[in-house]
């Protein structure tokens, strides 16, 4: 039978604290097909039309982002932790699913009324795609779309983005 996204998503119990099970996506990207049914598969929630800018946060959401603004010939913008980028920033703290970050963007990185998707890889409680709707939404540009490859539905992510359009492809309980 032919295979799925799904089928190339490693669960790894216990990571990386006891009770969580970390969703690995380096086995899909360590197969031609996953890698490219992964990309093609969020890419499809995109209208090229409707979107300025793709946008990407630290570091997974760079694997799976940089790709699909290539294909869709749009312009790839980094959202990082903080003290990694050089020129002028503004940043946002938020909670994790275990711990706290901040994260930042580059001012000049997203032009007022420029629309954005945003791609990550996996949807958990919501707090990092939060901060980087806000972070779009302070530089003036309009969030088109949230894309993730996994959402961990029980961890109630899409309420803490209520009101977005968010998107994914795989959805475990
Ligand atoms: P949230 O802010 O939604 O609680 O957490 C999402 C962030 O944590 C994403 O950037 C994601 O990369 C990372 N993350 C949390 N749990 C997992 C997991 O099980 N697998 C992967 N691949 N990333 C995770």
């Amino acid at each position: 039978m032919k295979k799925s996204v799904e089928d190339y998503i490693r669960s790894i119990p216990d990571f990386p604290e006891p009770g969580i099970i970390f969703r690995d996506i380096t086995s899909v990207l360590q197969d031609a097909d996953g890698l490219q049914m992964a990309i093609d598969a969020m890419q499809a929630f995109i209208n090229p039309e409707e979107v300025d800018v793709i946008a990407g946060t630290e570091s997974r959401g760079f694997l799976f982002g940089a790709p699909i603004a290539y294909n869709l010939h749009k312009p790839f913008v980094l959202i990082r932790k903080k003290g990694k980028l050089p020129c002028a920033t503004i940043s946002k703290k938020y909670d994790l699913e275990y711990g706290t970050a901040e994260i930042e963007i580059h001012k000049d990185a997203i032009k007022p009324g420029q629309r954005v998707v945003i791609i990550d890889d996996l949807l958990a409680t919501g707090g990092t795609l939060a901060a980087c709707n806000a972070l779009i939404e302070e530089l003036g540009g309009v969030v088109a779309k949230n894309v993730f490859l996994i959402e961990l539905a029980g961890l109630n992510g899409r309420k803490k983005l209520e009101g977005y359009d968010v998107k994914s492809v795989v959805c475990y309980e």
